[in-house]
């Protein structure tokens, strides 16, 4: 794969910085693994706080003029971006499997979903309106300008590869800013190609600038700048943490897209079909490693056991292995860390009184394949309720009434995926607005689109990415007052 994608010029391994490929100051590099094998792919260039700064500064430099395309100009490059993205979908797909190990199926949906992004910004360049207000004396006239927020800083996890990048950085070039990204060291590899191909679509040097290697290092160069304006994240809590607190010594705008607890409830009027196919979706999409995926399946006791039955035997039929072999559903774990996570959460959750009804253990596959597992009697106290699994575990808690669903389902400090399955219209408006989460899916395992708003409530972040929320994120609005008329 990897010498196919190299013959097509997608297979990059140096940083991008004011349009020129480069290696890292120091010569350093970083090995990109495959974590269906755990053999290295290639070694990439690690970069720190220098490189960062120069990357900086072509995205300030590139700003002044970036800024002043017209929208249609801008409109017209992401549009190419997008056409180019669609053109080389199965090289790029290939390339997510390789990196992050996720079956080609859902690697090639990924390229779908995150290209979508940077479609929907090239069509929403051209409606960034602003407003003219009323007037409150009469030889005055009020105008509301909106202006891009400048360079933005971009850090992003390994579990979508693309779609978290393209979901920043097309909204943010259709506004008119430029940015900095800094992609998941675990995978960098899409995120090249991904700049590679900006590049061919005719984006300016300086407009996308790629830097990777020492997080830390080059979080801290993005956080010192005065001249980036935005920090925009998805990851762990407590990075994102980190970031915010980083950026109040220069007042930077932040978005955060942090981690989720996402409750998964069913209740006894659900169509049982319905939620079973609902729940392994939102549960073991990408083997249960999104910020989205079902982390407590909360269940009512008439329906209890019947949907504990019906999704363990779901579950068992699913095919573990190789992303690229045919007809799997279930890839590996990102690396061994992830596996050990899971293993701890369901050791602390059997020793508290839950049971393994299906799985529990490491697949016959070895290395950092797990078997696709349910628990039954789970609750609250244990710590696979408390913390995000980010794997292939489905721990069903037990409710009796609908009180009792939503107080256990806001129980945390996250707030950003849910799900509930009930036949009742009037149920699922009662428990989508009682949820303290910033996305509902009602009979549904999966909703996030590139044209809908994506983002947290409490610990969960901040702003929304995706749709014309999403826009606002990269804009500041300006008050003009034209006065002595
Ligand atoms: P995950 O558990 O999804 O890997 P992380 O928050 O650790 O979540 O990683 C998300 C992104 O944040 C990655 O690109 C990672 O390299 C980056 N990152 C980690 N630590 C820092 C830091 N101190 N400053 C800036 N970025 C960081």
């Amino acid at each position: 794969v990897a010498s196919q994608l190299n013959s097509s010029g997608l297979l990059r391994t140096q940083g991008l910085i004011g349009g020129k490929w480069s290696d890292a100051y120091d010569g350093k590099t970083i090995k990109v693994y495959n974590p269906a094998t755990g053999e290295s792919i290639v070694d990439v260039a690690c970069m720190g706080g220098r490189e960062t700064n120069d990357a900086i500064s072509a995205a300030y430099d590139a700003y002044g003029s970036w800024s002043k395309t017209t929208a249609a100009e801008r409109s017209k490059f992401l549009r190419k971006w997008y056409d180019l993205l669609m053109v080389h979908k199965e090289e790029l797909a290939q390339l997510i499997t390789l990196e992050q190990g996720k079956p080609l199926k859902e690697s090639v949906g990924e390229i779908n979903y995150g290209a979508g992004f940077i479609e929907f910004a090239a069509e929403e360049a051209k409606r960034i309106y602003g407003d003219i207000i009323p007037a409150p004396l009469s030889d005055r006239r009020l105008f509301v300008l909106k202006q891009p927020v400048g360079v933005v800083g971009a850090i992003t996890p390994w579990n979508f590869p693309l779609a978290m990048i393209t979901r920043k950085v097309g909204p943010a070039l259709a506004c008119g800013c430029t940015v900095v990204i800094k992609p998941s060291e675990l995978t960098p590899l899409t995120a090249l190609a991904a700049a590679e191909l900006s590049i061919q679509a005719g984006i300016p040097p300086g407009v996308v600038n790629v830097v990777m290697g020492n997080a830390p290092d080059i979080g801290d160069a993005l956080l010192a700048s005065p001249q980036v304006r935005k920090i925009t994240f998805t990851g762990s809590t407590a990075v994102g943490k980190k970031l915010m607190a980083g950026s109040a010594e220069t007042v930077k705008k932040v978005s955060l897209e942090l981690g989720g607890n996402a409750p998964c409830i069913v209740f006894d009027d659900a169509d049982l079909d319905v939620a079973v196919k609902g729940t392994l979706a939102a549960k073991f999409r990408n083997s249960g490693q999104t910020c989205v995926c079902a982390n407590r399946i909360i269940v009512q006791e008439g329906i209890y056991e019947k949907f504990a039955n019906a999704l363990r035997d779901t579950v068992q039929n699913m095919k573990v292995g190789d992303g690229f072999s045919e007809g799997v559903a279930q890839g590996p774990l990102i690396n061994e860390a992830a596996v050990k996570k899971v293993e701890s959460l369901i050791h602390d959750a059997t020793s508290k009184g839950a049971k393994v009804i299906l799985g529990g253990k490491r697949h016959s596959l070895g290395f950092t394949f797990y078997e696709p597992t349910v628990i039954s009697d789970v609750n609250s106290d244990m710590r696979i309720s408390r913390e995000e699994a980010f794997g292939p575990v489905a721990p069903l808690l037990r409710f009796k009434t609908e009180e009792d669903a939503i107080r256990i389902a806001n129980d945390t400090n996250a707030g950003l995926g849910s799900y509930i399955f009930t036949n009742s219209i009037q149920r699922s408006w009662r428990v989508a607005e009682a949820l303290e989460y910033g996305l509902v899916g009602v009979n549904e395992g999966v909703i996030s689109t590139e044209v809908a708003p994506f983002g947290g409530f409490k610990q969960s972040g901040l702003g929304r990415e995706g749709s014309k929320y999403g826009m606002d994120e990269y804009l500041e609005i300006k008050y003009v007052c034209l006065g002595n008329m």
